[in-house]
């Protein structure tokens, strides 16, 4: 799946490309195609301030064609920081004594989810360290379905994305069974001799078990997967192609890729050296890059930012190709519902803090609109499915509609006062310049919503 030696050879080849090589390679990317890993090699070269001001623009356009001003909302929800691996960057691992460990019980999920719901979220990302309480995976299957099955006032989680170690094929059957939607897992480093030496022990230091995961989830039937890489760990030039790699060996051998690429940059964690001094540091150029080409090179693949991100560093990159972003993040078990993040049962140090309708009031200043749309895979548009809809730019007649009717709902059942006077003229003015038949769409969809119907998508 992933071949070092060839990877080495195109970044030693283009990976000092000229001004016609780039100009080529952004042109070629505004035919919204994609980019082979030569052309990703070359863009990654780009150090020029005026061509990478182009490289830029491409982005913005390219994100502006497909994704329109739409930005999907989303909350990390940690369930447990048990973990039996020891992954020299991460706070829950094995051997940090200084770490208070904790798996929630159903209850306790249940006060976490009430607490997300009534700050308006609808969409969670499940979050776990590898290793459960007694009943073993089961726990994940139960944590799911207590998500699912809570409803407070209006709300109620519509879509629970699950990020947790690698499954059986059995095991991905079962969650397939729950009615996730994607299932993510980042390989951390595609750099075979720096994962052997960040993770010393447990069963995530077994390389191919991991990165054939997908393989597994997708012979399950889980159409969507997100993939990713920890930039941090090793030089983020190599990543990049690996990622192209990995992407491209599941198109051929799926006819898909991945539903999403994450793109986390190491943070702070308590009791991990490795974590505060990272050894191959990407920088805020670069990092604004790594998220620009992937636009570029997988047009069609969401692009998720976490709140690792500073708010500044997220404004940025939305303009340059997120797709996804999360907001008012915890990363302790049981952060919701009992307060501030603790340094004590946290995963890593947030970079925004913020609460959501902070964020929303940003993002929707800024112009974007915040969704919470959850419609496609509800009606059951995933995996190759959502590509052939969304390649000829069908899905914008979907996701508009649904993103002001999601944003509508927000507004209406939880926004504070100035954030719903700045929605509101935001759904106006995005109304006003839609084509027609999704104007018309979201306008009854809207009413709808307006009139106390809940939910309504399409
Ligand atoms: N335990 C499972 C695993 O490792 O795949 C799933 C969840 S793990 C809690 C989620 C992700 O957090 C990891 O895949 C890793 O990329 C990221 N992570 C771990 N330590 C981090 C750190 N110090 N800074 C930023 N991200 C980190
Ligand atoms: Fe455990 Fe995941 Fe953290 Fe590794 S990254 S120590 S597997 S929680």
């Amino acid at each position: 799946m992933i071949n070092q030696e060839k990877i080495q050879n195109i970044l030693s080849r283009y990976g000092r490309a000229d001004s016609v090589q780039v100009r080529e390679t952004l042109a070629k990317s505004r035919k919204l195609a994609g980019l082979a890993m030569e052309e990703i090699a070359i863009l990654s070269s780009v150090s020029d301030p005026e061509l990478l001001a182009e490289l830029f623009d491409a982005a913005r356009w390219v994100k502006e064609q497909i994704y329109g001003r739409r930005l999907v909302l989303f909350a990390p929800l940690y369930i447990s920081n048990l973990c039996a691996n020891e992954c020299l960057y991460c706070a829950f691992r094995a051997r940090n004594t200084t770490l208070k460990r904790r798996a929630l019980r159903q209850d306790e999920i249940a006060l976490e989810v009430q607490n997300l719901i009534e700050q308006g979220h609808k969409r969670v990302l499940l979050v776990a360290g590898e290793s459960y309480p007694q009943e073993g995976f089961d726990y994940v299957l139960k944590s799911i379905d207590t998500i699912y099955s809570m409803q407070s006032g209006n709300g109620q989680i519509r879509r629970i994305n699950v990020n947790v170690a690698p499954l059986t094929i059995e095991e991905f059957r079962k969650l397939k069974a729950t009615g996730i939607g994607t299932y993510q897992l980042f390989q951390e480093t595609y750099h075979r001799q720096t994962y052997d030496k960040v993770h010393l022990s447990g069963p995530k230091r077994d390389y191919t078990w991991r990165i054939t995961a997908m393989d597994r989830a997708m012979e399950a039937g889980i159409d969507d997967v997100g993939i990713g890489v920890l930039f941090g760990l090793f030089d983020w030039r190599f990543e990049m192609l690996a990622l192209m790699q990995h992407i491209r060996y599941l198109e051929e051998r799926f006819g898909v890729g991945p539903h999403t690429i994450s793109v986390p940059r190491l943070e702070p964690a308590t009791g991990s050296d490795l974590a505060c001094h990272p050894p191959q540091p990407v920088d805020d150029v670069d990092f604004r890059k790594i998220v620009a080409i992937l636009r570029l090179a997988v047009p069609y693949t969401g692009i998720i930012m976490s709140t690792r991100e500073t708010p500044k560093m997220r404004r940025e990159t939305f303009a340059l190709g997120v797709s996804q972003i999360s907001a008012g993040s915890r990363t302790n078990p049981g952060g919701y519902s009992e307060g501030q993040d603790q340094e004590d049962t946290a995963q890593f140090s947030l970079g925004d803090h913020r609460r959501l309708d902070e964020v929303i009031r940003d993002v929707a200043a800024l112009g974007y609109i915040p969704s919470f749309c959850t419609g496609c895979y509800r009606l059951g548009r995933t995996g190759r499915d959502f590509m052939d809809l969304a390649k000829p730019g069908l899905i914008k007649e979907h996701c508009d509609p649904n993103a002001l009717s999601t944003f509508l709902e927000y507004l209406l059942d939880y926004a504070a006062p100035q954030t719903n006077a700045i929605g509101m003229e935001l759904i106006d003015t995005t109304l006003n310049q839609m084509d027609s038949a999704p104007r018309d769409r979201a306008r009854s969809m809207l009413e709808q919503v307006q009139g106390g119907k809940r939910d309504v998508f399409c």
